[in-house]
C-alpha cells in the first residue's frame, strides 16, 4: 500500500530535533505541543487502541507525524488533523509515501466528525488516537461523544491528573462531571503512566494513557439526557455546597426548591447531600424524577 520511501524513526530524540532545526520550527505554547520522544510509550498507545487492518483512525494532533508514521502501518486509513500551519510542511515530509493518511490543517473543535467518518469509513466506527494538546482535552473528549460521530474507542495521552478524574467515582477528590461523562459514554482502562522526559519539551505534569471505549448502549436510562448533564454541572459547579442548593442557584435549571428538595427525599437520600456523593445512577434517576 506504502510506496516504498526512506523512513526515518522520528521518535528519537535527535530524529525529532533534526526535523524540527532543519524547518526552524518553534514550539508553541498556546497549542499544547509537546512532542513523543518515545519508542516504547508509542508502541503502548497503539496496542492499546486495538487497530486493525479494516480501521479508519483519526488522529488529533500529528505534530511531526511520529505516531502518523505508526498508525498507518496499522490502518486502513488515516485522517490527522493539526491546526498549526508551521507543521504542514514537515508532515508533508514525514508522510511522504504514506497513501492512506490524509492531513486536515483544521481545528479539531471546529471538524465535522460524523461527516468525517461518513466521507472516509461509510459511517462506520473510527477510532481515536492522540498524544492530546491538554489545553482542550475536555472539549475535544466531550465533543466526540456528544457529536454522535460513530466511535469505537479513543485512546489518548491526556494530563495524569484529568486521566485519575475519569476513572473516578463518588466519594473521591477527584470525581467530577468529566468522571460522570466518561462512565456515561464509555469504559475507562488505564494503558500507561507516562513521565514528563519522554516529550520534547517536557511538560510540567506528569501524563497518562487512557483508552475510552465506548458503551453500545448508556448504562443508564434518562428521559432527558441533556437535563440529567445539566443537574451533574450544577452540582459540580458548586461542590460546597448541598446538592439542593447547587441545583437551586444553577442559572441553567429552573427548578423550585421545592421540587428538588421533594426529588431528593424520593431518591431516599439525605435533605443535605452533597452532588459528589451521587453515582451516575443516582443523577439518572434524578433527572428522570425532574424531567416533565
Ligand atoms: N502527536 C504529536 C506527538 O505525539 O508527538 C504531537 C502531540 S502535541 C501534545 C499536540 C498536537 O496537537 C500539536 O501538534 C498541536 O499543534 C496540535 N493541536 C493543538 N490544538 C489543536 C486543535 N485545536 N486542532 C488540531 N490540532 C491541534
Amino acid at each position: 500500500m506504502n510506496k516504498s520511501v526512506v523512513k526515518t524513526d522520528l521518535s528519537s530524540p535527535q530524529n525529532t530535533l533534526e526535523i524540527i532545526r532543519r524547518h526552524g520550527f518553534a514550539f508553541q505554547k498556546k497549542y499544547g505541543q509537546n512532542f513523543l520522544i518515545d519508542s516504547h510509550v508509542l508502541d503502548k498507545i497503539i496496542a492499546a487502541a486495538d487497530i486493525t487492518p479494516d480501521d479508519m483512525v483519526l488522529e488529533i494532533g500529528p505534530g511531526i507525524g511520529t505516531m502518523t508514521q505508526r498508525l498507518a502501518e496499522r490502518a486502513r486509513w488515516v485522517a490527522a488533523v493539526e491546526i498549526d500551519a508551521n507543521l504542514i510542511p514537515i508532515l508533508e515530509e514525514t508522510l511522504a509515501g504514506y497513501e492512506n493518511i490524509k492531513v486536515f490543517h483544521e481545528d479539531i473543535l471546529k471538524m465535522d466528525i460524523p461527516k468525517l467518518a461518513l466521507d472516509y469509513n461509510e459511517g462506520r466506527p473510527i477510532k481515536v488516537v492522540a498524544n492530546l494538546p491538554y489545553y482542550i482535552t475536555t472539549p475535544i473528549i466531550m465533543g466526540l461523544f456528544e457529536s454522535g460521530a460513530p466511535v469505537d474507542n479513543i485512546t489518548v495521552m491526556v494530563q495524569k491528573e484529568v486521566a485519575d478524574r475519569m476513572q473516578s467515582g463518588p466519594g473521591s477528590k477527584e470525581y467530577g462531571a468529566l468522571s460522570l461523562a466518561v462512565r456515561y459514554y464509555a469504559q475507562p482502562y488505564l494503558a500507561a503512566n507516562v513521565p514528563p522526559n519522554c516529550f520534547i519539551p517536557r511538560p510540567g505534569v506528569g501524563s497518562a494513557v487512557i483508552r475510552l471505549t465506548r458503551h453500545q448502549d448508556p448504562p443508564v436510562e434518562t428521559k432527558d439526557r441533556q437535563l440529567m448533564f445539566r443537574l451533574i454541572r450544577a452540582s459540580f459547579n458548586q461542590r460546597r455546597k448541598t446538592l439542593l442548593n447547587g441545583l437551586y442557584n444553577s442559572p441553567e435549571l429552573g427548578f423550585t426548591k421545592e421540587e428538588i428538595a421533594k426529588a431528593i427525599e424520593t431518591l431516599g437520600l439525605p435533605a443535605a447531600v452533597r452532588g459528589e456523593a451521587l453515582t451516575l445512577g443516582q443523577f439518572a434517576e434524578l433527572s428522570n424524577l425532574l424531567a416533565v
